[in-house]
């Protein structure tokens, strides 16, 4: 995700902007720039970092009040944590531009591969949305490791079954919430999709279902079977109190009442209204997944 703040920082900085990243080369390191949660992200990728650095890093890092710092494969992380106001760009700019003084005069001019740090000829790329400043043959590596996993993935058995009886198993104790919600707090089960579909998807990854569309159908439409479930228990034990006694041959009887029948079927309706904002999301994230394929972009 990517902000005003940062946006304008890269065209300063003379970076790529993409659709959620500030990316590009300053000096002698690779750098990445994004939004995140209440937070602003800054990698910065020299051609090495060693324990001298190390301390440069830390020391600079305390005089300007950042803790939240990680390394990661050679790469700097730093985490600008925003509370209720933005972090100061002029600060991140600053920062930065230390860094990669400091990198420049320390390790020298080249900008090495972000992946191998060896190679001296990488290219800036999108690969499956994210941009890498890699080689060509980190690429390949890149792109014969999701063939194979591809491959792997392919030889699974298919588990539908099991992960069907899997989400279907999860998914019950969802109708206490159904209940609770519709019973006692006399509400409509808005959140009885978003339960439905978060158990649902647990059990059948718990039952090793596949993942592939199939799997991901499955798991929809048990989320949906339950919520109607889950709404016909929460009236059928609304019933029960109205008629305070534990007789399944009455409510039987008052359920086939036609009036009962269409406040039924309007509740169910309603549920069903409510769920379906979070259901068709679902499902547009889902065909959005498996819509990618590995792909790699020149930027
Ligand atoms: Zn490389």
């Amino acid at each position: 995700m990517l902000w005003p703040g940062l946006k304008k920082l890269g065209k300063e900085l003379n970076l790529t902007l993409t659709s959620s990243e500030v990316v590009g080369v300053i000096k002698n390191c690779f750098i990445k720039m994004y939004d995140g949660n209440s937070i602003k992200v800054l990698e910065i990728y020299p051609p090495q970092i060693d324990e001298d650095d190390k301390n440069f890093i830390a020391d600079t890092l305390v005089k300007n009040k950042v803790k939240n710092y990680t390394y990661h494969f050679n790469s700097l992380i730093i985490n600008f944590n925003e509370v209720l106001k933005p972090y100061s760009i002029t600060k991140i700019k600053n920062l930065l531009l230390t860094f990669t003084d400091y990198f420049a005069a320390k390790h020298g001019g080249e900008v090495l591969c972000q992946e191998c740090k060896e190679s001296k000829e990488p290219a800036l790329y999108i690969v499956n949305k994210v941009a890498v400043y890699w080689c060509q043959n980190c690429l390949n590596k890149e792109k014969h490791n999701y063939e194979i996993a591809q491959r792997e993935q392919a030889e699974i058995p298919n588990n539908y079954l099991a992960g069907f009886g899997g989400a279907l198993l999860f998914a019950l104790p969802g109708i206490l919430i159904s209940v609770i919600f519709f019973v006692f707090l006399n509400s409509i089960v808005a959140l009885a999709a978003v339960v439905y579909t978060f158990l649902a998807t647990k059990g059948y990854k718990q039952f090793k279902g596949k993942k592939t569309l199939l799997g991901e159908a499955i798991i929809i439409g048990v989320s949906l079977v339950m919520i109607g479930v889950g709404t016909l228990v929460a009236y059928s034990v609304f019933i029960l109190r109205i008629i305070e006694t534990f007789d399944i041959t009455l409510l039987l009887s008052v359920l086939a009442l036609a009036e009962v029948q269409q406040e039924l079927l309007s509740n169910l309706a309603m549920t069903y209204l409510v769920s379906s904002f979070f259901i068709i999301l679902q499902i547009i994230f889902m065909l959005k997944d498996y819509r990618v394929k590995f792909k790699i972009e020149k930027l």
